[in-house]
């Protein structure tokens, strides 16, 4: 085993709280891209950020909401993979040894809920659409086949993907949950997560300045300096032997 494992085990040994942040990374062995990654085939020449906001929406409609149906139909065969499984095993460890356990994600995948875990989603939900007026939730039939807009039956205005967009505020219950969690954790493990989409990479600085120990598990570091302890590589591969050997 590594060093950087063994400490890892150590920290979480040690702890009350453990706390968990998921980003894009621990989902692309399953085969969904991450934002960094350079998108394929028909959207080879945008980039998600410029699709991904209310600006863009309401100058193209059509065109944000046929990427999502695009999206969509790219993630809904997709699996949870075996760092998906491994977060559940370690949520279950926790309970075992009355630690208290936080899983918050910024994915909008549910690979987490289909593994058998609960997460917070702060950045809304793939398969949840709203109006884009009114924002009552829409729940009828969507075909994701079809790229059509669809209109929302109360105010006529086009339904939307029930996502945060860049720009737009977090769900109030779900960021004070996270911001509760990270409050009282003594170690935070950040997973496959660039830490560059605000507010979410400022949960880094309020664990670190109320002293809990900060890990981080990527494919391709940060250099965060405010990070305690790096296991570089892929989160399918470490994750799975950092909960084998606790168990
Ligand atoms: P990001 O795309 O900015 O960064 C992904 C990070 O994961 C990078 O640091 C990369 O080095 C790392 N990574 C890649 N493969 C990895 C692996 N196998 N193991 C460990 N680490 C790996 O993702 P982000 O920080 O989550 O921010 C992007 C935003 O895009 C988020 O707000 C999220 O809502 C959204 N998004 C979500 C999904 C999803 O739900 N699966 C996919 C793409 C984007
Ligand atoms: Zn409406």
């Amino acid at each position: 085993m590594t060093n950087a494992l063994q400490q890892a085990i150590t920290l979480l040994q040690g702890a009350k709280q453990i706390c968990i942040l998921t980003g894009a990374g621990i989902s692309a062995e399953s085969g969904i891209p991450t934002f960094r990654d350079k998108q394929t085939g028909l959207w080879e020449n945008f980039r998600a950020e410029d699709l991904a906001s209310i600006e863009a929406f309401d100058r193209d409609p059509k065109l944000v909401w046929s990427w999502y149906q695009w999206r969509r139909n790219l993630v809904i065969d997709k699996q949870p993979n075996p760092a998906h499984y491994a977060l559940a095993n370690l949520e279950q460890w926790a309970i075992n040894h009355n630690k208290t356990f936080y899983l918050i994600t910024q994915n909008v995948d549910d690979l987490h809920e289909q593994a058998g875990i609960k997460a917070t989603h702060l950045h809304g939900h793939l398969w949840k659409n709203k109006c884009s007026q009114c924002e009552a939730s829409y729940d009828a039939d969507n075909d994701y086949t079809q790229d059509m807009l669809l209109k929302c039956p109360l105010c006529d205005a086009y339904i939307r993907p029930d996502i945060v967009w860049f720009g737009e505020m977090l769900p109030h219950d779900e960021w004070q949950l996270a911001e509760y969690a990270v409050n009282n954790c003594d170690v935070f493990i950040s997973i496959g997560t660039s830490s560059l989409v605000y507010p979410a990479a400022g949960l880094l600085q309020v664990a670190k300045r109320q002293g809990a120990r900060i890990i981080e598990i990527n494919l391709n570091p940060t250099q965060n300096p405010i990070i305690d302890l790096v296991i570089s590589g892929k989160a399918g591969e470490i994750l799975p032997s950092l909960v084998s050997a606790l168990e």
